[in-house]
């Protein structure tokens, strides 16, 4: 088999984790009733392991199992979030958003602008940070919901969430936080963090793709976006992806549990590539406040190089970089935009996102790799220049 790349693209998806995997495997196919049946043990027996897993994703979250809406993932989850409130509140049409927030998101807004919202996108600092105030200054009479992202899939960039869900929650907005990043890497209590709506994805957290959720706050008033059979106590209609469900259950136990040595570990191995390439590798710069940061997550600009040639070189490391690729062109990331980063700088940028299965030898490896490929970029760039 060829030589595989080490991955360091964890925020893009993780691998499901071989205990998650065992946990489902059964509800494919022996066990493979409908949780909605409720006329024999199939059905049964799905419908008790969907609640089982239920409990596993409130748990992680400090909710209620009554508040989890198991959904299809994060995008799923922000769509039926935001559209969700403005259509069962037609009185209040402001949103309050933030410039580097997912395009799951962003693309949301833009759609409810279309629909008669108003929308503001803050503006961070070049920390990558809000600040309560900001969120503060910007509510009005008529503003309906603030959603702020927890962290940064991009810079890992951690949001002072407590603070704004305190001010939504005294004004009386609701407040949706895009926790995909955070949840099994931060503390989520959403009761003290006065939270009414969060969106999480099991594939970013070692759990299959194309399941999540959605936590819904008691009481808090949602229009339904999908139609059909009122599963999900009336709020999300489909038959459940029992074994996706599961996984996502099975996913938040293991996170939820090892979550103090993960975060340690994660934090020594990323401090020790960033510290390494910093000291190694002149003109490179952080970019993103390294004070409130996520553990596992370093994001790089790599100065007087050719970003496009960087990546194109960096072929034996799985990493991100901060361009977007759209049908017709590549876009330098409009977080790092937000930022205040140039353009140039923004496409030399590199998103190392570690996660439970990196390794010390992977590291090393990745450190000197990218030293070398680093130099011998610059050389043919400056040399071109
Ligand atoms: C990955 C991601 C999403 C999209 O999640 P899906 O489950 O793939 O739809 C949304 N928001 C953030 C912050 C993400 O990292």
């Amino acid at each position: 088999m060829m030589n595989r790349p080490i991955y360091l693209d964890y925020n893009a998806t993780t691998p499901v984790d071989p205990r998650v995997l065992e946990t489902m495997l059964p509800w494919f196919s022996e066990q493979f009733g409908n949780a909605a049946s409720r006329t024999h043990l199939f059905g049964w027996e799905a419908a008790e392991a969907v609640e089982n897993a239920r409990r596993q994703v409130a748990q992680i979250l400090g909710a209620q199992e009554k508040e989890i809406v198991f959904t299809s993932g994060a995008t799923e989850s922000n769509n039926l979030a935001l559209l969700g409130s403005f259509e069962a509140s037609p009185s209040k049409k402001h949103f309050i958003t933030v410039q580097t927030e997912h395009k799951a998101i962003l693309d949301v807004c833009q759609y409810l602008e279309k629909q008669g919202a108003e929308v503001t996108y803050l503006k961070p600092d070049a920390q990558g940070l809000i600040t309560p105030q900001q969120v503060q200054e910007t509510i009005r009479e008529d503003t309906l919901l603030v959603s702020v992202m927890w962290a940064n899939n991009e810079t890992g960039v951690i949001q002072p969430i407590r603070e704004i869900g305190q001010i939504c929650r005294n004004a009386g907005v609701l407040f949706h936080t895009d926790a995909t990043q955070a949840v099994g890497k931060l503390p989520i209590y959403v009761e003290a963090d006065f939270i009414d709506l969060l969106s999480l994805s099991a594939h970013k957290l070692y759990g299959p793709k194309g399941a999540g959720a959605l936590y819904v706050r008691r009481k808090t008033p949602l229009a339904i976006q999908m139609h059909g059979g009122g599963h999900e106590r009336g709020r999300r209609s489909g038959t459940l992806n029992v074994p996706g469900i599961i996984g996502l259950g099975k996913a938040c136990e293991l996170s939820y549990q090892a979550f103090h040595t993960e975060i340690k570990r994660l934090a020594d191995l990323r401090d020790y590539l960033e510290r390494t390439i910093l000291e190694f590798i002149p003109n490179v710069q952080v970019n993103g406040s390294v004070i409130h940061r996520l553990p596992h997550v370093s994001n790089l600009a790599f100065g007087a190089i050719d970003g496009e040639a960087l990546l194109l070189n960096l072929t034996k490391i799985a990493v991100s970089n901060g361009s977007a690729c759209t049908s017709a062109s590549v876009h330098p990331s409009h977080v790092l935009k937000a930022l205040g980063l140039s353009d140039e700088l923004a496409h030399a940028s590199v998103r190392f996102s570690l996660g439970r299965f990196t390794t010390a030898e992977e590291i090393t490896l990745a450190i000197q790799y990218v030293t070398d490929t680093v130099a011998t970029t610059r050389a043919t760039f400056i040399s071109l220049s």
